[in-house]
């Protein structure tokens, strides 16, 4: 397993975010975290991440007990919903930044650039500022970001949120041919189903702050274990 997350609970005062949560996640495998806002989603993420700590329960990435690393150690990539650009740096020096913080040689840079511009469809935007791109090449940008220094798990929580249906369609599309490309073990948190079917290979149905359900996309469709939450494109019986 690449994450293992151990009956991890999370409270903000009284509010229970996170109730005794365990989730397994195999080492090269597109996860989706699906369920409605307020599930507890994002938490969950960020603790992986190591954005938050649990208050209690246990993480571990690639056999290592990650619980009380901080987050720079734990080799995550992370894209939210709003990507915070350097807007005065170039589409290139954005992708080049992970890179150049840990004094990669200069050259090597130039050549894992040019190969993440590629791989992201956008070598021709390079010399760009982020604000000349679109919203859909900008989430790309970010992508090709947190890919730079080679994580060992890539985070991505609600990244086409904040785009419109047919770029996010897109996106969708293009995020399974990446990962099939470049297939870093994915934890991908969205509220929507029809988006968690198409994409993942596995999907973990978190709600009011317990996992509800774990299957591939057929098993979830034939039989949502809450038809509320994950029923209503599947068949109802
Ligand atoms: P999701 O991503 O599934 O929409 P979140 O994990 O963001 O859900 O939030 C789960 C619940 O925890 C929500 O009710 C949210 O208001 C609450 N919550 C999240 N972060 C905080 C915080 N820093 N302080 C207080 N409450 C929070
Ligand atoms: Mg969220």
């Amino acid at each position: 397993m690449s994450i293992e997350v151990r009956n991890a609970t999370k409270r903000f005062g009284d509010f229970v975010a996170l109730d005794d949560v365990s989730v397994s996640i195999p080492t090269g495998q597109l996860t989706a975290l699906l369920g409605p806002s307020g599930g507890g989603k994002s938490t969950l993420l960020r603790i992986i991440a190591g954005l938050e700590t649990a208050d209690s329960g246990s993480v571990s990435i690639e056999g290592r007990d990650a619980t009380h690393e901080p987050a720079q150690k734990r080799n995550v990539g992370f894209v939210f919903q709003h990507y915070a650009a350097f807007k005065h740096m170039t589409v290139a020096k954005n992708v080049a930044f992970g890179l150049e913080i840990r004094k990669t040689p200069k050259e090597e840079i130039r050549e894992r650039v040019d190969e993440l511009l590629r791989l992201v469809h956008l070598q021709q935007f390079a010399d760009r500022k982020p604000s000349q791109l679109s919203g859909g090449q900008r989430q790309r940008m970010a992508l090709a970001r947190a890919l730079a220094v080679r994580p060992s798990v890539l985070l991505l929580d609600e990244p086409f949120g904040a785009l419109d249906a047919k770029v996010r369609k897109e996106l969708r599309d293009w995020l399974r041919h990446l990962h099939d490309e470049v297939p870093v073990t994915t934890v991908f948190v969205t509220h929507d189903q029809e988006e968690a079917l198409e994409v993942a290979d596995e999907i973990v149905v978190v709600n009011e702050g317990r996992v509800e359900q774990v299957g591939s996309p057929d098993d979830l469709y034939d039989a949502p274990a809450n038809r509320f939450v994950m029923g209503f494109l599947g068949p109802v019986t």
